[in-house]
């Protein structure tokens, strides 16, 4: 208990320190990535792919701070009403061109469109997005990641499925840890974060996995009464 108190406390520290500089870092960075976008105008073609490849390096750096700064903020901000199917047919349109260059097929299953939640959009969109990203980057070559919506006893149920490598025991123990990653590039704090945001929203969150089959990672939220 003692050991984990201690934990606890050294993590806030680290976050909060981790958060600041990756707040200082983004500045700058945005400005960089202006001034390449505003380059890309007049440079020929072969330095214009130079300059493609140095943008989706930013966006990469980018997303690496945006879990570092998720980690201490607080957790759950404005409160709306969020309509489910629409909500997730809009991530799906932010994720769709990235799992077609990973060769990843994506779907919405949601066949209902009076389904509602009360949450923080951005945060949603985050965990949703995180978890979409998780199961491309599971997949070796080729497959799927379906994202199924439902109602059952007054709750949301979101499901992130992949057809990717899946997880041991072991790694399926360690997820959520801080730090636990098992790629080179991670940095092994979008489930930790994604799991702080929906316990912030009164939401459930759990894992289930299997090696060589896949993942399926499966919210739940309150359903929230529709105001119409
Ligand atoms: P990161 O993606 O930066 O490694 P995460 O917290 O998102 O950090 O995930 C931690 C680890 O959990 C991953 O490195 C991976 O080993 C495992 N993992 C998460 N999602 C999946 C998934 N859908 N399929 C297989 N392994 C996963
Ligand atoms: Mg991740």
């Amino acid at each position: 208990m003692r050991l984990e108190l201690e934990r606890s406390e050294k993590l806030k520290i680290v976050s909060q320190i981790a958060a600041s500089v990756a707040h200082e870092v983004r500045n700058p960075l945005t400005v960089v990535k202006g001034f390449i976008q505003l380059l890309s105008d007049s440079v020929d073609l072969k330095q214009r792919n130079y300059l493609k490849i140095a943008l989706s390096e930013l966006d990469r750096a980018e997303y690496i701070i945006t879990d570092y700064l998720n980690l201490a903020k607080p957790q759950v901000e404005q409160l709306e009403v969020i309509e489910v199917s629409d909500f997730l047919n809009h991530t799906f349109e932010m994720m769709n061109s990235y799992s077609l260059i990973q060769n990843v097929e994506m779907r919405v299953n949601c066949d209902r469109s009076d389904l509602y939640v009360l949450a923080d959009k951005p945060r949603l969109t985050q965990v949703i997005l995180n978890m979409i990203k998780n199961g491309v980057e599971a997949i070796p070559e080729t497959g799927e990641v379906s994202v199924n919506a439902y109602a059952r006893n007054d709750e949301v149920y979101i499901e992130v499925v992949d057809t990717g490598s899946g997880m041991s025991k072991e790694d399926l123990d360690n997820i959520g840890k801080a730090f636990f990653t098992t790629k080179d590039t991670g940095t092994g704090l979008g489930i930790l974060v994604t799991v702080r945001i929906i316990e912030a929203m009164n939401g459930k969150i759990a894992f289930e996995s299997e090696l060589g089959k896949g993942t399926k990672v499966t919210i739940r939220l309150p359903a929230s009464p529709t105001f119409e």
